[in-house]
């Protein structure tokens, strides 16, 4: 896909050492004392920086204060998305407006401290190509929110060709080389961080603790985690679709064992009975069918969205 020349990462003259690339949605409370933060630590680097920060149809004060920030202060970027396209699109947006030679991935929340952008910047200089944050901790996450992200990672490092790192955001830090690959995959449902692990390179953890969130609620329902959970699933395996071969050998060998139990009944003449041994084969072969539907669907439908070939992201307005 050619890319317009007018696009500013490929403006070659003023490129900052640093870009910060930050999606929000409704986390105007958060973003003043973001801003605050990051900014500090960008200027403890001395390295020249830009902070780009994404608004994502949010329905709250966000763009405004992303509007106040950016006219404040030249080192801001604004990009207005037309909607709410999800974090993953609304990340992909702002890596796509990114200029600088190393590239930070940040939430706006404050759970992955900007001030770590130093440490990170000292493992690159040791030769790493990317240094993503591996969580040691979770503050004020609920129980339930860690056993099912242990859990997930472990099923999909099960499935996956691809490993990707356990307990990793997409909090990291990468060099613009690895960026201008991961600009290349054209993928509609994106679950980033095990992107970035496919793209190989010299990929180093920074151990941290992730902070509680400095204010307001996830943006991350039980809803939108199953269905990114199901994005990294279909992006990075094709095992789930032969689970049918295994499925069917399994009810094969159930029914082979009833078929014999139903013929030795036969031959002492109880045959009426068996209702409710009947219900249940039903029922069963039902779900397992309507199971591997489910799975085959999950494919087919992320199939004719990419076969569509439609943009990832729509920007309405952008400012600096
Ligand atoms: N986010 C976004 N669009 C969305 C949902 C979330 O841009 O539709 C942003 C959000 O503002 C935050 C980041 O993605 O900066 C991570 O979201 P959140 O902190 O709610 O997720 P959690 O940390 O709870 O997994
Ligand atoms: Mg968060």
């Amino acid at each position: 896909m050619a890319m317009p020349s007018a696009t500013p990462n490929t403006d070659e003259k003023a490129r900052p050492a640093i870009s910060v690339v930050v999606p929000c949605y409704n986390e105007a409370e958060v973003l003043p004392t973001f801003c605050e933060r990051m900014i500090a630590s960008c200027r403890a680097t001395g390295r020249s920086f830009e902070i780009i920060l994404v608004n994502d149809g949010s329905g709250d004060a966000t763009w405004q204060v992303v509007r106040a920030q950016c006219i404040a202060d030249p080192a801001f970027v604004g990009i207005d998305l037309s909607r709410n396209h999800g974090h993953q699109l609304a990340l992909t947006a702002a890596l796509h407006h990114a200029r600088g030679e190393f590239i930070l991935v940040i939430d706006a929340d404050l759970q992955d401290p900007p001030e770590l952008l130093r440490e990170m910047l000292q493992v690159m200089e040791e030769g790493a190509d990317v240094v993503f944050g591996q969580r040691t901790r979770r503050e004020g996450e609920t129980w339930f929110k860690k056993v099912s992200a242990a859990a997930f990672y472990r099923t999909l490092n099960y499935l996956a060709d691809t490993s990707i790192p356990a307990d990793t955001g997409d909090f990291r830090l990468m060099r613009r080389r690895v960026l201008e690959e991961f600009l290349r995959l054209p993928e509609q449902s994106r679950f980033i961080r095990g992107m970035v692990s496919w793209l190989g390179f010299r990929q180093v953890p920074l151990l941290y603790e992730r902070q509680e969130r400095a204010a307001g609620t996830s943006k991350y329902p039980l809803r939108k985690m199953i269905r990114f959970a199901l994005d990294a699933v279909t992006s990075f395996s094709t095992k789930p679709l032969i689970a049918a071969t295994y499925l069917g050998g399994a009810v094969g060998l159930m029914a082979f064992f009833l078929a014999i139990y139903s013929i030795v009944q036969w031959f002492f003449g109880h045959t009426v009975q068996g209702w409710t041994s009947l219900i249940v084969v039903v029922l069963l072969l039902g779900s397992v069918q309507l199971f591997v539907l489910g799975i085959i669907g999950e494919y087919l439908g992320r199939l004719t969205m990419q076969a569509k070939n439609r943009p990832l992201f729509i920007v309405r307005e952008r400012i600096n």
